[in-house]
């Protein structure tokens, strides 16, 4: 892509009321642009990096079988009056509108309740099941502080899947896989070392829930590592647990995290108010066992931001990149565009500055943008045989020819 089609542009100040470091890189780098507390629109730079998130977690989650759907934002007010969670007492972040005869309705904060409703058209006997079923959406909270930037969204974007299993040993099977699949999302993002499988209250079934929790400053939680097990107990547990709930260890360090995802077995919970039922091989009604597994996509992003960030910019991993590459021309258009041409061909995502702005903004802006390789194409890189190339991360570029740079990044 040529970055002077960009529309967004990169600036020197984030708003004065942002305070956390992911909005303020991603909103001076536009990959972001604030509405209001807590809503963030994504601009074209962001949404690459979403898409590419939510396709690794598409892959993961079908790997473990999962099947994608697209579930509704507008939410129907019975369907949540049978587990009592209309109820503003009970749940108080709930965005709520209606229809013009006055119907209630409410915005998604998340889908137990109108995925098991919609799971009794599809379940009726042991055949059916099980189903893994997931979705990759916006929803709403009306959360009380939003000070995290795109962490803590009063909209933001995520992944939740339902596990509807035959029994619970069915289920247990699944929780395990779901486990494998949310490891290997972390690693591919690059938080793999700074993430940890965390145990937390269970709820219904099970004694314990699992989140994934990551090391950072900017975390709203505090969690207790076992450094020989490398899993932790999270704060409103460690009352109970202040062991490893694996080896047994005292020793637990405290540290602050970013809650990244989580997994609950959710048992007849949801089943029993909606009647969601299946007859076994006996033909005898039995009550579907479920699961639930969200993952903050929007809140990934930022965690990467703020975790993997230095003090001249963000640093992405190429995973996640916009681009593989950010092109730079010094006053050497075509050349570069031919580079720009070749590059492409091989399918090598190419951010190519063709703006015409000094060498010092398009360095800065290179580093605030945080491409993985930035190469560099100037008369002086041309007399030494090739282009600069430099990774993002690292001090030192070094002139390469452009048969090796294709060598190197392809
Ligand atoms: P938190 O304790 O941080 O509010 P939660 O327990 O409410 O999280 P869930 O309802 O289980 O979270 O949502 C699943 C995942 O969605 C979380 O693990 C997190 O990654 C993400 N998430 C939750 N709330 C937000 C939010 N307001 N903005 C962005 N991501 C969020
Ligand atoms: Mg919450």
């Amino acid at each position: 892509m040529y970055q002077s089609k960009l529309f967004t542009k990169t600036r020197k100040e984030a708003p004065k009321d942002e305070v956390s470091k992911n909005a303020q890189l991603l909103i001076r780098a536009g990959f972001i642009n604030k509405e209001m507390a807590g809503v963030y629109s994504i601009l074209p730079l962001g949404l690459r990096v979403i898409n590419k998130i939510a396709n690794i977690v598409r892959e993961e989650m079908n790997q473990t079988g999962g099947v994608e759907l697209q579930s509704t934002a507008l939410q129907k007010k019975e369907v949540w009056e049978k587990t009592n969670r209309w109820d503003d007492k009970v749940v108080d972040n709930w965005f709520k509108t209606q229809l013009k005869n006055d119907t209630e309705l409410g915005l998604a904060f998340t889908h137990e309740e109108p995925m098991s409703n919609m799971m009794t058209n599809f379940v009726s006997s042991y055949k059916d099941l099980p189903i893994y079923a997931y979705d990759i959406r916006t929803v709403f909270r009306n959360e009380a502080r939003a000070k995290s930037g795109i962490m803590r969204g009063r909209e933001f974007f995520w992944k939740a899947l339902y596990s509807f299993s035959k029994d619970e040993k069915e289920h247990n099977e699944y929780y395990e896989k779901a486990k494998i699949a949310y490891k290997n999302i972390y690693n591919k993002v690059g938080l793999g070392d700074k993430t940890f499988m965390t145990f937390a209250s269970g709820g219904t079934f099970s004694k314990y829930s699992h989140e994934f929790q990551t090391l950072s400053e900017a975390g709203e939680d505090n969690i207790f590592i076992c450094d020989k097990c490398k899993i932790a107990v999270n704060q409103e547990i460690i009352e109970e647990q202040n062991t490893c709930p694996e080896c047994g260890n005292k020793d637990l360090r405290q540290e602050k995290a970013i809650e990244v995802g989580n997994i609950f077995s959710l048992g007849t919970k949801f089943s029993k108010p909606f009647e969601l039922k299946y007859k076994d091989e006996k033909g005898e009604d039995q009550f579907v066992f479920m699961g639930s597994y969200g993952l903050g996509i929007s809140r990934l992003m930022g965690t990467v931001v703020e975790v993997l960030s230095d003090d001249k910019g963000i640093v992405w991993p190429e995973s996640l990149a916009p681009f593989k590459v950010h092109l730079l021309s010094l006053g050497k258009d075509e050349e570069a565009e031919k580079i720009y041409n070749q590059l492409s061909e091989k399918g090598i995502e190419v951010l190519f500055d063709d703006r015409d702005t000094r060498a010092g903004e398009k360095f800065a802006d290179s580093d605030l943008l945080g491409i993985p390789y930035r190469v560099v194409v100037s008369g002086k890189s041309l007399e030494a045989g090739g282009v600069e190339f430099k990774k993002r991360n690292s001090e030192e570029g070094k002139i390469i020819s452009i048969e090796e740079l294709i060598k190197q990044i392809s």
